[in-house]
């Protein structure tokens, strides 16, 4: 059989392209080398924060905004729970980017938001332990999604809408050409399509090397401790929450959803090989983990209860590289998520890529997307202003396919939540006069568009 599309890799990216592919009515097969939702890659450790006040760049606003139609319109098919809204809290000095950059970020889009001084988090928040001189920014509609959950949730709407999945089924390399694309399986088989979608995740490099992405594997720790104070860390009493200190890694946690508290520092420095990955965590990890929450949760800091050891893909400027292959037209990738993906897998896999067939695109096709600053990198030392591949922003490279073969058959949003995103999102607002569409109007931005320009039958 040959195939419209093989997504290469089913992890948190892979999952969701091959369900959106799918339910445009794409003939699709999907290969990944180990079981669903495994535990061996970048997508597992239960939780993942969500928000849309985004330090790293409010230009992730729009997509942000229409990840959470997605993933309300995925839990509503898949009738899981896959996104929970705690609030979230960053805390730090004023100029401390995470703080600053949410700060800035919510200004831009007029997220809702709230700035609070030491004394006032105190109050609120009292398990928490401010320094004087910090602040912190409170979203309400920050919170957390499930990656296992929803990877198994997009693979199951794949499956549902026809796609071919094999598990424990490495891919050893693939080509294309003017025909098709040829994908050569471990065993020495070939599978064949018309397009190829590469998701991944910290192999891409191994099996992408002539995109000549410059990336970095990052091994990064996830740690769950039973609370102190379990009232405390319930899921009503305290938000996911960040905190950055001079001279330290930015530290983030989590309420305790029923396993514990979950802390992680956001990146650790410490370089890994995907197929050698250094899965034993050391006491003195687990150490200097128990001194941050010493230093801003202590009530959080009781025995510890387990680890996962997972791995970041950072680009240079820490955006992603997602569009078409340089010089293979019907060769998309996704990768380099830079250790902040995961909240974005239904937008990616929603906007699948256009495979142009124009030939000769040069490397600027792999959209790093750096409209803005990354005080993400800043605030690791990292060069967020090394030259990098980059040139029109990822939206411009991510274009939905144009030729689904019946409705796609995620429930759109509801009518109130498409209208405020039609109208928050974007000022160049016009009249809808779809005759199906529900929505009063409709963005010119592709990333707010109202959910009836996705599909063919309002076309
Ligand atoms: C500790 C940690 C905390 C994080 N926190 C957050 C957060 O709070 N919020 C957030 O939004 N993001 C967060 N992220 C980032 C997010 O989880 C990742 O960006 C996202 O999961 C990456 O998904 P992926 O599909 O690129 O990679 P993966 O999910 O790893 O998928 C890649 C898949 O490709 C398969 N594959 C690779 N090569 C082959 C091959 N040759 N043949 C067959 N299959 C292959 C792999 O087995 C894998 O299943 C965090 C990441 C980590 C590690």
């Amino acid at each position: 059989m040959r195939y419209d599309a093989i997504v290469l890799g089913l992890g948190g990216m892979g999952s969701a392209v091959a369900a959106h592919a799918a339910a445009r009515g794409m003939r699709v097969l999907g290969l990944e080398q180990f079981d669903p939702a495994h535990a061996l890659g970048s997508s597992h450790g239960a939780t993942r924060i969500i928000r849309q006040a985004y330090f790293e760049s409010p230009a992730y606003v729009p997509l942000l905004r229409r990840a959470y139609e997605l993933w309300d319109a995925l839990a509503e098919r898949t009738r899981t729970t896959l996104r929970v809204q705690t609030g979230g809290l960053f805390v730090g000095r004023p100029q401390t980017p995470i703080v600053a950059g949410t700060i800035a970020s919510a200004r831009q889009w007029e997220l809702a938001h709230d700035v609070y001084d030491a004394r006032e988090l105190r109050e609120r928040w009292p398990m928490l332990t401010p320094l004087p001189d910090e602040i912190g920014v409170f979203e309400a509609v920050a919170g957390a999604v499930f990656p296992e959950a929803g990877v198994r949730a997009h693979l199951d709407v794949a499956a549902a809408e026809g796609a071919g999945l094999r598990f424990r089924t490495p891919v050893r390399g693939w080509d294309a050409g003017d025909d098709g694309v040829r994908v050569t399986l471990a065993d020495g088989s070939h599978v064949e399509g018309e397009r190829l979608a590469i998701c991944a995740g910290p192999w891409f490099a191994k099996i992408a090397p002539d995109v000549g992405l410059p990336l970095t594997i990052e091994r990064n720790v996830q740690f769950w401790f039973a609370p102190r104070d379990s009232a405390a860390m319930r899921l009503s009493a305290v938000p996911i929450y960040g905190v950055e200190r001079p001279g330290a890694r930015m530290f983030y946690g989590f309420p305790d959803f029923g396993d514990g508290a979950k802390v992680a520092h956001h990146g650790s420095g410490v370089t890994a090989d995907p197929d050698a990955l250094d899965r034993t965590v050391r006491d003195d990890e687990i150490a200097a983990v128990r001194a941050a929450l010493d230093a801003f949760v202590p009530a959080a800091n009781g025995p510890f209860l387990r680890a996962a050891v997972c791995m970041y893909s950072n680009t240079p400027d820490e955006h992603f590289a997602i569009g078409a292959h340089p010089r293979q037209p019907r060769v998309v990738v996704a990768g380099g998520f830079s250790g902040h993906g995961y909240k974005f897998t239904p937008v990616v896999g929603n906007s699948s890529p256009r495979c142009s067939r124009r030939t000769g695109r040069d490397s600027r096709s792999i959209s790093s997307h750096r409209t803005g600053s990354s005080s993400a990198s800043r605030a690791r030392g990292k060069a967020a202003d090394r030259p990098f591949p980059s040139a029109r922003p990822m939206l411009d490279a991510w274009i939905p396919l144009r030729r689904p073969t019946r409705r796609a058959s995620l429930p759109p949003p509801s009518r109130t939540s498409a209208r405020r995103s039609c109208r928050a999102s974007s000022v160049r607002a016009r009249r809808c006069f779809r005759s199906r569409c529900s929505t009063a109007a409709i963005c010119r931005s592709r990333a707010a568009r109202c959910w009836c320009a996705d599909r063919s039958s309002s076309r």
